[in-house]
């Protein structure tokens, strides 16, 4: 972190040197002050796009974000925006939360325009003219409600009633904004906290996609005491509450692999059911996908079996890949003098079966006078 900071630091002393207003802004200078780790430093500048794309050579622009230029310093990446109204005052004002509002020069000096130090100590998530903040980006309500998740904080009332009357507003928000909020929100320490106040509520009322039941809610909120929250893990859950599949999920804007492992996922948790791994079913999974079933079960209060059990079991597995297996496509090829074709993996799989459960040793001899046997050849 000090690494990132130190990177951080030196560009905004480039900035400087040629010249421009710059400084730390935004989430990070918030976690700065109240000591917690900073994943990301995002900078604020007199500087326009066009300009720091001339005076750095590793910098690049975002396809949507046209105040943003990404600029790589001492292996960092950064978001250099320019200041929005041309002034720090005008950004800082415009920020979606007063705990946001903060900036920090290169000399770790705090500014604080907009009471940002009082509302942290006092945990307020508070609004510099709430009625405009909230509707010229509607996300910002569920941004709320995530950071009351991360950080236990309480809605300052002007605010939470800002949010009551205009929480349908969320509707309009663009799937990919809220999805990513959604993860955050629960993953949060303080979820389960979150959903008990009746402006979250109508915040979550308002995602019609996502309406949960309070029990549902009570069960999604246990999540952020598993040991990982990754994307999967969290839409696997959802999935498994709302009971989607495939084929009756909403469309997300989830990447392809990701849907493909929540799929595998449910599979492997449908099958293991209340039975223990058998070899071949924990094989079939994988460690990855077996490791998640098991979260899955105990997020929904169902019996598990511990990351360091699952692990034994794993590793006490003659084989965990195929190719561990002493035979390949290209000695059945060679053995069984046949043409290519399914037989292959029909084979492969077979052979697979007889090593797991330890019918054959894994060896070469062994397997292929099996395989001859029992496929006749
Ligand atoms: P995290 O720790 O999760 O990165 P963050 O506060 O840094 O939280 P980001 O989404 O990374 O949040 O945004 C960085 C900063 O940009 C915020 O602190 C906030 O000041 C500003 N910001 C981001 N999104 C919005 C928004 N929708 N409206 C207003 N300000 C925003
Ligand atoms: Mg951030």
């Amino acid at each position: 972190m000090q690494e990132l900071i130190s990177a951080g630091q030196k560009l905004l002393k480039q900035l400087n040197d040629y010249g421009y207003r710059a400084f730390f802004v935004g989430g990070a200078v918030r976690d700065f002050y109240l000591k917690r780790p900073i994943s990301d430093l995002d900078l604020v500048t007199s500087a326009t796009p066009k300009q720091m794309l001339e005076l750095f050579p590793a910098s690049f622009q975002m396809n949507n974000q046209h105040q943003t230029v990404l600029i790589k310093c001492d292996g960092y990446l950064f978001e250099v925006t320019s200041e929005r109204g041309n002034s720090l005052e005008e950004d800082l004002q415009k920020r979606d939360f007063t705990i946001n509002s903060l900036a920090m020069t290169e000399n770790q000096e705090i500014i604080d325009l907009f009471g940002a130090k009082s509302d942290l100590d006092k945990q307020v998530l508070r609004s510099i003219d709430p009625v405009e903040r909230m509707t010229e980006d509607p996300l910002r309500m569920l941004r709320a409600l995530r950071f009351q998740s991360e950080l236990g904080f309480k809605l300052e009332g002007e605010l939470a009633n800002v949010i009551s009357q205009h929480c349908e507003l969320l509707e309009q928000v663009a799937m990919e904004r809220i999805v990513k909020e959604i993860e955050k929100w629960f993953c949060g320490p303080y979820c389960q906290k979150t959903i008990e106040n009746k402006t979250n509520q109508k915040v979550l009322d308002a995602l019609p996609l996502l309406s949960f039941t309070k029990k549902e809610l009570s069960v999604l909120s246990t999540l952020n005491r598993l040991p990982n929250h990754d994307q999967s893990l969290i839409w696997t859950i959802i999935y498994y509450i709302k009971g989607w599949n495939q084929s009756t999920a909403p469309r997300l804007p989830l990447a392809k692999v990701v849907l493909k492992e929540i799929n595998k996922v449910l599979h492997f948790y449908a099958l293991r059911k209340d039975l223990d791994w058998g070899f071949e079913s924990l094989y079939d999974a994988g460690y990855t996908i077996a490791q998640k079933v098991e979260w899955l079960k105990e997020s929904l209060g169902e019996r598990f079996i511990a990351e360091q059990s699952l692990k034994t079991k794993w590793q006490q597995l003659t084989i965990q890949d195929r190719s561990e297996l002493a035979i390949d496509g290209k000695i059945l090829l060679k053995e069984f003098e046949q043409k290519p074709g399914v037989w292959i993996e029909e084979c492969l799989r077979k052979a697979e079966r007889l090593v797991l459960t330890q019918q054959i040793r894994n060896e070469k001899e062994a397997l292929i006078k099996e395989l001859k046997g029992s496929f006749n050849r």
